[in-house]
């Protein structure tokens, strides 16, 4: 659709929604609208945005900081925890 469904604005450039109504142009741009906001979502910027955007920041931090490590995989962790424990070790011997 080329104009909005609702007050008929010719539609300008690559944008979803019409910026007067904030109404999709099509089911079509909705789909793709929410698809783009999944996809950043999923980036690093994305969700520091997430953190920057909440009232409190260091709960929104922490918070993210739990669901990254819940998604962690098993592997990935006992990798985290061995690098960890040698720092450790290494920093401990040199101390
Ligand atoms: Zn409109």
């Amino acid at each position: 659709m080329r104009n909005c469904p609702q007050c008929g604005k010719a539609r300008k450039g690559e944008e979803f929604k019409c910026p007067t109504c904030d109404v999709f142009y099509s089911k079509l741009d909705e789909l793709l609208y929410e698809e783009q906001q999944k996809n950043e979502q999923n980036t690093l910027k994305g969700r520091l945005k997430i953190i920057f955007a909440a009232d409190n920041r260091k709960q929104a931090a922490v918070a993210e900081l739990t669901h990254i490590w819940k998604t962690t995989p098993l592997k990935t962790k006992i990798t985290l925890w061995t690098i960890f424990a040698f720092v450790f070790a290494l920093v401990v011997s040199v101390l």
